[in-house]
């Protein structure tokens, strides 16, 4: 690794040591983009990646809201507004019982370079709270989401710092959300949050966007190989917003999709996923993966556990960081595993994704694979500062658009430095310069 990598990576180290996800990030963006690094005596000049690596504003606060039984209940609530390089700070809200400081940071230092990647002129941030909405009720669904809007609406804006959802936060959070941000600063401000209802200002296809994107990047993939999903076995791990509409989209390719899982066990269906009856579980009835099983006849349910032991040609981890490991990228390897394409952000662990690169798996970072979803929030960015709104197949079409040239940057970034096929190198090194040039011509700041 060039030295002032190096010594960058070091002060990450002590200066927040335990923060581990986002040493993590760091250490997997910073050892790729190290031959560009080579090239640019000025980045060490201008102390470019302490800058990179330090997040442009950080806000913790308390949210704290009544139960329904009347109890008062605390919270802490995030926003790291990491880097406005080039563009508004963007990027979700995740409400998981798992948030802290080092996981926030380490999504939103993935989303500096995904942002990057898309050519759309955004910023990379992420927030979100330790709450957990598994078992709440709407209503104090509502007043959390309202609670946490008192003290966030100050930061954001659509110039400024523009939110979506991610784990925990979907378009009915978004709608409360918005609610409160409306009523607190009395301006209808649609480009303040994306991932909103049709009905007032959302895009058609956001919902689907992160899902069909992960799947159009492991076709793009396979493309550079002469191959198609048509009639390839995948194997999906989640079921929330990512996988399902993964699901779909591989479905629609011709793939034949057998598991889906939450973080209760998973699923095999051996006749293809039901996709209809995935949605009304998971997005309706707002259930379990269990249920599945016991609604369709012929699958199995296994608990406490992750689908990686299926054989499969694909795989598509779209639940949430480090779910699959060394042991068992081992097992996809032995199993015949062709490509990897994440859906969720840093899904894989480190050795995983050595394990991948060395068996010359296809494999897709998520920071470019899963950039559909923010690529689509910026089309609805778009559409509501023309107050236009895009049919299904317009916007559908600049998402294939968007992946097709994240994925052929990556690709061109990879050959250019001897690496062809190296997406992680190719990802990184291509959002790393668009970051820097910016950051260059910008000054000091
Ligand atoms: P959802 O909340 O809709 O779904 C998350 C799914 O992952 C659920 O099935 C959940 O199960 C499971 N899951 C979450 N945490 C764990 C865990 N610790 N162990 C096992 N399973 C878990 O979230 P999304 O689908 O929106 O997000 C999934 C991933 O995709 C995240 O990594 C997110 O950052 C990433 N992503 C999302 C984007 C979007 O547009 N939504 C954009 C880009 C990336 P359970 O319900 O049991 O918790």
């Amino acid at each position: 690794m060039n030295p002032y990598v190096e010594e960058v990576y070091d002060d990450v180290l002590k200066r927040d040591p335990n923060e581990p996800e986002f040493h993590q990030a760091v250490h997997e963006v910073l050892e790729s983009i190290s031959l560009a690094v080579d090239k640019h005596p000025e980045y060490q000049e201008t102390r470019l990646l302490e800058r990179l690596v330090e997040p442009e504003r950080q806000i913790i606060f308390r949210v704290p809201w009544v139960d329904d039984n009347g109890e008062v209940q605390v919270n802490r609530g995030y926003r790291v507004e990491f880097n406005s390089a080039l563009g508004p700070y963007k990027g979700g809200l995740r409400f998981h019982k798992s948030v802290n400081r080092n996981i926030i940071k380490f999504l939103g230092f993935e989303q500096i370079f995904k942002n990057a990647l898309t050519a759309q002129g955004i910023g990379g941030g992420k927030g979100g709270s330790d709450f957990d909405p598994h078992g709440r009720s709407d209503t104090e669904i509502m007043r959390f989401c309202q609670q946490f809007m008192t003290e966030l609406y100050r930061h954001i804006g659509e110039q400024t710092d523009v939110p979506a959802g991610d784990i925990g936060v979907g378009g009915r959070e978004i709608g409360y959300l918005f609610g409160m941000y409306k009523r607190l600063t009395n301006r209808f401000e649609s480009g303040v949050l994306t991932g909103k209802s049709l009905n007032w200002g959302g895009s058609l296809v956001r919902t689907e966007a992160t899902g069909y994107g992960t799947v159009l990047f492991a076709q793009s993939m396979l493309d550079v190989k002469g191959e198609t999903l048509d009639g390839k076995r995948v194997v999906v791990s989640g079921s929330g917003n990512v996988s399902i509409y993964a699901v779909e989209k591989a479905q629609q390719l011709g793939a034949d999709v057998v598991t889906v899982s939450d973080s209760s066990g998973w699923v095999l269906d051996e006749d293809g996923i039901d996709v209809e009856l995935l949605k009304q579980i998971k997005e309706v009835e707002r259930g379990r993966i269990k249920e599945y099983a016991d609604r369709k006849k012929g699958v199995k349910f296994f608990s406490g556990s992750r689908p990686w032991e299926v054989p499969c040609d694909i795989a598509l981890p779209c639940a949430t960081q480090n779910e699959l490991n060394d042991k068992d990228a081992k097992r996809l390897i032995e199993n015949g595993v062709k490509a990897v394409s994440e859906g969720a952000n840093m899904p894989s662990t480190p050795d995983a994704v050595d394990m991948f690169q060395e068996a010359d798996v296809l494999f897709g970072p998520g920071k470019a694979a899963n950039a559909g979803g923010v690529a689509t929030s910026a089309l609805e960015m778009e559409q509501n500062a023309s107050r236009a709104s895009w049919s299904f197949e317009k916007a559908e079409g600049r998402l294939t658009e968007i992946m097709k040239n994240i994925h052929d940057d990556a690709y061109a970034t990879s050959e250019e430095y001897g690496r062809p096929g190296d997406y992680v190198l190719g990802a990184n090194i291509t959002g790393f310069e668009r970051v820097a040039t910016a950051m260059l011509e910008q000054g000091i700041v």
